[in-house]
């Protein structure tokens, strides 16, 4: 069985929603898994903000609002009125349960997941409905009854099995689409819970794991991942085939197209993942797997917002120990470091969340001379970097003559190369990547 997974532009509106119908309808099974339509779980965020605030009033305007929209997709979504009855019955109880906390005195976090699990509990009810009402045997495969995060936040892969397995078994078995809801799912304690922002393809990769299907794929609004930024780079075109390594350097780096650690459960289990594009079903688009495609550079990402940390100190020559030290300066900030260099008098490290700096620059200054760079870029190249490939690295660092490079990490992985650049210099580094690697 496959495991499809659409975004939230794929189900936008209600075309885009008759769309991925008609994509999913070949007559085979397999389990669907769906985003929230684009914007709603942005607008739920905004709702629970107003709730914080103590703002009922600015909340019950935006309900009202994303309610006037919700309505207008049904209309344009159904063509019998009786299944349009319906499906405004259904929407009904999750905008009563929306504007329930909006005459409630308490808002905590507890209310505002519930109110975000609502944006996927729609899309997956209105696209059942509208398969029913084309005669395709869909059924909805309800993610709060198997998905299931651990107390430390983690997914419980022996419990979604199980569960997953379960739910299954009480489906008819001649169902041919099961939907089912991405990003939501129960906590230990057994509240509503979510994957974090954009967990939708965890879930897919999750449920592929589970169910060990044959095939994940995961559909979007491009024709997979691309060897380059398109939005900087031009001509940049899709990689036919990324090894998990790969993708997940990429992914890491700033490859916007997928969730960093979703690939990981489909990783363990061996199962290949399809990056594929809606707009464009026929594109080939990207096959994720073990095979490792040997001796070519395949892609490059970059990600922003990057500050560079420097520990300069004399005391580290010959030393042991010293790193130690200032790796767990990181650690006590619950700040996790993305890419070191090391000389034998300094150490260089690049964070992301800036959260702590103060006080890990603090920290750090008992050990040596500190110094910070904000506003940088981690540039990543990733493909068959093994030392074996003679000259690779060479060709990478070459490509960047013309740029001012702050860092360069090689080695970690046989996977990539990267680089640390100033964000003015980031476009001008892409392009001069694109131009010598691939073209
Ligand atoms: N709807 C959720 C979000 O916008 C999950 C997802 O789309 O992946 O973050
Ligand atoms: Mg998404």
């Amino acid at each position: 069985m496959k495991v499809l997974k659409f975004g939230g532009t794929s189900v936008g509106s209600a075309q885009r929603m008759k769309d991925v119908a008609k994509l999913i309808c070949d007559g085979r099974k397999k389990i669907v898994v769906l985003s929230a339509m684009s914007g709603t779980t942005n607008t739920l965020v905004e709702i629970s903000d107003y709730l914080y605030k103590k703002n009922p009033v600015s909340a019950n305007e935006v309900i009202n609002h994303l309610d006037a929209k919700y309505q207008q997709v049904i209309d344009e979504l159904y063509q019998k009125e009786a299944t349009k009855q319906q499906a405004r019955e259904t929407l009904k109880t999750n905008f009563d349960l929306l504007r329930s906390f909006t005459k409630s005195a308490i808002f905590t976090l507890f209310e505002e997941k519930s109110i975000l699990s609502q944006g996927e509990l729609m899309s997956t009810a209105m696209v059942n409905l509208y398969l029913q009402e084309q005669g395709v045997k869909s059924v909805l495969l309800p993610a709060l009854e198997y998905m299931r995060i651990d107390k430390n936040g983690e997914p419980d892969s022996a419990y979604i099995r199980e569960h997953l397995q379960k739910e299954l078994a009480k489906l008819p078995d001649n169902t041919e689409i099961y939907i089912t809801q991405g990003f939501i799912c129960r906590n230990a304690y057994n509240e509503v819970d979510n994957l974090q922002r954009g967990g939708s393809d965890y879930t897919a990769s999750l449920v592929g794991a589970a169910v060990k299907a044959e095939e994940i794929q995961i559909w979007t609004d491009i024709d997979g991942m691309h060897n380059n930024d398109p939005r900087f780079v031009e001509g940049t075109k899709p990689v036919a085939k990324l090894n998990f390594e790969e993708a997940a350097e990429l992914a890491y780096f700033g490859a916007k197209i997928l969730h960093p650690t979703c690939i990981q459960p489909a990783k363990l289990e061996g199962i290949p993942v399809r990056l594929l594009n809606t707009m464009d079903p026929q594109a080939p688009g990207t096959l994720i797997s073990n095979e490792m495609i040997r001796h070519e550079i395949k892609a490059v990402a970059a990600k922003d917002n990057i500050t560079v940390i420097k520990i300069k100190s004399g005391r580290m020559l010959l030393a042991y120990g010293f790193l130690r030290k200032v790796f767990e300066c990181f650690e006590s900030n619950k700040t996790s470091i993305d890419m070191i260099t090391t000389s034998e008098v300094g150490v260089s490290i690049t964070i992301d969340n800036t959260k702590h700096l103060d006080e890990i620059v603090n920290e750090l200054k008992k050990f040596g001379t500190v110094s910070i760079d904000k506003d940088m870029v981690i540039i990543c190249v990733a493909g068959d970097m093994d030392s074996e490939n003679v000259g690779f690295q060479a060709k990478v660092v070459n490509a960047l003559a013309e740029v001012p490079v702050r860092m360069i990490s090689y080695g970690g992985s046989n996977y990539n190369v990267s680089f640390v650049v100033k964000a003015g210099d980031k476009v001008r580094a892409l392009q001069a990547l694109s131009s010598h690697l691939f073209n």
